[in-house]
C-alpha cells in the first residue's frame, strides 16, 4: 500500500496511475485517485489491480493537482466504496491514508456523531475531521494540523481542498513519505521509485510535520506552525 501526488502544470493523471504501478510491489487490495480541475473533484476508484482502475478512469478528465493510493485494508472489506480517496460529507475535502488511526472510533464519538459516513475505513475520520473543524471558523492548514494532533497511530496522507487548487496538504507518522521537487511541479511519495519519473530530488519528512505542497514551493512545519527548512537529498536510483 502506499500514496503519491502530484501538483504541477500537466495533467496528472498518467503520474499517478504510473506512480501506483510502481507501489504495486508493496501489497493491496484496491486502489483508486483523485483529480482536481475547474470543474471540482473527480474520484475513481476500484477494487482489485490498477489494470481495473484503469478501466474506471475517465480519460477525458484532466487536472493538474491529484493523488492515488494503493490500499491494504486494515478496517473495512475491501471495496470500491472502501477503498480511498475518501471525501469529507460536502466533499469539499478529499484524502488518501496509509496506515492505521487507532483511536478512530473514540474521535468519531467525541467529534463526528453528526456525521453520516460513507465507508467502514478508519480513514475517513480524518477528512470528516478536516471539515468540521473548517465549518468551526479554522483555516484548512489549521484545521488539518489540529486534526493531525488528535490522531494516534500511523499515517502518511495527502488532503485536497476543492476550493484551492494550488496547495496539497501532507502529513506522516511512522508511514513513510517523500517529497519530490521539480521544474513547476511537486510530487508525493510513500517511495521514490514511484516517482523517479518525475524528478531524483527529495524531501524527507519527519514523524509529527504538515507540508504544504504548490506548484513550486514545499513548505515543512511542525503542527504548532514552527517552520522547518531541510536541504533536499539526491535519490541514487534508476527510473
Ligand atoms: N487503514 C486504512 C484502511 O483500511 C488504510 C490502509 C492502508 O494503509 O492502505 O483503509
Amino acid at each position: 500500500c502506499g500514496i503519491v501526488g502530484y501538483i504541477g502544470n500537466e495533467d496528472a493523471k498518467e503520474v499517478l496511475l504510473r506512480g501506483l504501478e510502481k507501489l504495486e510491489y508493496r501489497g493491496y487490495d484496491s486502489a483508486g485517485i483523485a483529480l482536481v480541475n475547474n470543474e471540482g473533484v473527480h474520484v475513481f476508484k476500484e477494487k482489485g489491480r490498477i489494470a481495473a482502475l484503469r478501466g474506471v478512469v475517465d480519460t477525458t478528465v484532466e487536472g493538474t493537482v491529484g493523488i492515488g493510493h494503493t490500499r491494504w485494508a486494515t478496517h473495512g472489506v475491501p471495496s470500491r466504496v472502501n477503498a480511498h480517496p475518501h471525501q469529507s460529507e460536502t466533499a469539499r475535502f478529499t484524502l488518501v491514508h496509509n496506515g492505521v488511526i487507532e483511536n478512530y472510533e473514540q474521535l468519531k464519538r467525541e467529534y463526528l456523531s453528526n456525521v453520516e459516513f460513507q465507508s467502514d475505513t478508519d480513514t475517513e475520520v480524518i477528512v470528516q475531521l478536516v471539515e468540521q473543524f473548517v465549518e468551526a471558523g479554522k483555516s484548512v492548514e489549521a484545521a488539518f494540523s489540529q486534526t493531525l494532533s488528535l490522531l494516534k497511530g500511523s499515517y502518511a496522507t495527502a488532503l485536497l481542498d476543492k476550493q484551492n487548487k494550488d496547495l496539497v496538504y501532507v502529513g506522516k507518522n511512522k508511514s513513510p513519505l517523500l517529497i519530490g521537487l521539480s521544474d513547476g511541479a511537486n510530487v508525493i511519495a510513500s517511495d521514490a521509485m514511484a516517482v523517479l519519473q518525475v524528478t531524483n530530488q527529495f524531501v524527507e519528512i519527519v514523524d509529527q510535520e504538515v507540508v504544504l505542497v504548490s506548484r513550486d514551493n514545499v513548505t515543512i512545519k511542525k503542527l504548532d506552525g514552527t517552520v522547518v527548512t531541510r536541504e533536499p537529498f539526491t535519490a541514487e536510483l534508476d527510473a
